[in-house]
């Protein structure tokens, strides 16, 4: 082998290993979900927010990218940021009062990201974390979703 073929493989590998999470954060029950150029850059910016907040609150991910399909097929809103690769969706485990509370404690502190909307969706057990594209910033919504279309502000005390 001459030194360019494996200069090429050890790009070729670290490629690989760059795009690994994109195979993480599509899981879906619900068939294909192929990315969309723009929502797998999404994904690979913020993905090392998502594995952070896991670890934070020992949460399961249950959702991230959504294709529009299988956006539709969940019952997802059409304009939801899981479409753009732009969100992920956290079940916690144990005490789901504190754990709440512990993620929006990091989630205040930087810790997650340039995230714009934090939704306890207590109806569903769900935390869904929705973010800014890459390279903006903002205020952080946060909301307590306790029934289908219905939020107020999330209180954690
Ligand atoms: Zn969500």
């Amino acid at each position: 082998m001459d030194a360019g073929i494996i200069v090429g493989a050890l790009a070729g590998g670290a490629i690989l290993r760059a795009l690994q999470p994109l195979a993480r954060f599509n899981m879906t029950s619900k068939g294909l979900n192929l990315y969309t150029f723009k929502a797998a850059l999404n994904v690979l910016a913020h993905h090392r927010f998502w594995e952070h907040a896991q670890q934070v609150i020992g949460a399961r991910i249950t959702s991230a990218y959504r294709s529009p399909g299988v956006n539709k097929a969940v019952g997802g809103v059409a304009t939801s940021d899981h479409v753009k690769g732009l969100a992920c969706d956290f079940v916690p485990q144990g005490d789901k009062q504190q754990a709440v509370k512990k993620l929006r404690a990091a989630c205040a502190q930087g810790e997650l990201g340039p995230v714009r909307q934090f939704i306890w969706e207590s109806y569903k057990n769900v935390i869904h974390v929705g973010y800014y594209e890459p390279g903006k910033t903002g205020g952080v919504q946060y909301l307590e979703q306790y029934g289908p279309g219905q939020h107020r502000p999330l209180v954690t005390s």
